[in-house]
């Protein structure tokens, strides 16, 4: 058996792979695939309609809420989120959590003023008022590290790329004005973000934004503006039905808390031989970063976990070290394989 633990791409579900191969690339009557269909046509409209009615259902989303299907990546939001959502002399707040929170200040920042803050230690925020809206990364895939609590951002609305951690856990959707996921971690294979957006925001879009770009545009025109990326979009609705299939979002979470519950247990087993070096109560349940208290044993340890069938640990090159991702679609056989290697090395180089 083979794991793969890389943070994104990450693995999909095998049900969803199986179902895909036959669904989404059969022929039909008509000698074309559902790729091979018309994005304007009755095939794909219905696809659409449900992919959002079940993620409308996975998330309890309330009434006042949009789901839009983007074409691309979360970075492409990191732009597109200040253009669509900053009035003239506006000014927005960036919260810097890590390295992808820094990212999307530093692209934001072209196309806005912006402000940074760190989460204060005494938990009391103070937002200007002024601030067309406070964004937020509560998941940091890098660091491994997950915000504990939300900022307190009163009538300042608050945006978050969930990319990581979107749907791995019940989300109090009401508490955000935006939210956004890129899709190769949790969702579908690369190519589609998915966004969700209160409805008092999409006034906010200027007239002048290209098209494809305006979050009002793509609304009024069910995510349909262009092309939008058909094959993610199917792949995500299976992903969504496979998820409800499961139990929701709580049965994800329940089963994340026992995965992750497993590595870190290890980690901290180990005698110090491994070093998970995030604070315990910030310690993303999805992405473990961790290291060998002796760096010069790093490539020992990925050759012999890769011997063993466990794939894709090397951590992000921004901390180097380790990192193991156990988004919804790991199995928790997978969690415990690792836990045990984890084990047995320390064991025996310890
Ligand atoms: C992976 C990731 C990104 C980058 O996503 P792209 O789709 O490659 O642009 C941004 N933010 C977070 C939190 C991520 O995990």
């Amino acid at each position: 058996m083979a794991w793969n633990f890389a943070a994104g791409p990450a693995r999909l579900p095998d049900a969803v792979l199986a179902q895909a191969a036959a669904e989404i690339f059969r022929r039909g009557a008509d000698g074309a695939c559902a790729l091979e269909r018309p994005f304007s046509g009755p095939d794909f409209r219905a696809l659409l309609a449900r992919a959002r009615q079940r993620l409308a259902e996975l998330l309890a989303l309330p009434a006042n809420y949009r789901i839009l299907f983007l074409a691309g990546g979360a970075m492409q939001q990191f732009s597109i989120l200040p253009l669509n959502l900053c009035r003239p002399q506006q000014r927005a707040a960036y919260v810097n959590r890590g390295y992808w929170s820094a990212r999307a200040m530093a692209e934001a920042s072209r196309q806005a003023d912006t402000i940074e803050f760190f989460p204060p230690a005494d938990g009391v925020w103070a937002l200007p008022a002024d601030c067309a809206y406070c964004h937020i990364t509560p998941n940091e895939t890098v660091d491994g590290s997950a915000c504990a609590s939300l900022p307190e951002t009163g009538a300042v609305p608050l945006a978050a790329d969930c990319t990581s951690s979107f749907l791995t856990a019940p989300l109090a959707v009401d508490k955000f004005g935006f939210i956004y996921a890129s899709a190769q971690k949790n969702i579908a294979p690369a190519g589609l973000t998915v966004a969700i957006i209160r409805d008092d925001l999409l006034e906010r879009s200027p007239a002048d934004l290209p098209a494809p770009f305006s979050y009002r545009r793509q609304a009024e025109a069910n995510s349909c503006v262009n092309t939008p990326p058909m094959f993610a979009i199917q792949m995500a609705a299976l992903v969504f039905d496979w998820i409800a299939e499961q139990g929701g979002l709580t049965a994800m979470a329940a089963a994340g808390r026992r995965k992750a519950a497993r590595v870190y247990g290890a980690i901290d087993g180990s005698g110090e031989v491994f070093v998970a070096p995030v604070a315990v109560d910030q310690r993303s349940p999805v992405n473990i970063r961790f290291h060998l208290a002796d760096s010069a044993l790093t490539e020992t340890f990925i050759s012999e976990a890769a011997a063993a069938g466990l794939h894709h640990l090397r951590g992000h090159a921004h901390f180097g070290g380790l990192r193991a991702s156990l988004y919804n679609a790991m199995p928790e056989a997978g969690a415990q394989a690792l836990a045990g290697f984890i084990t047995d090395f320390a064991r025996r180089r310890g």
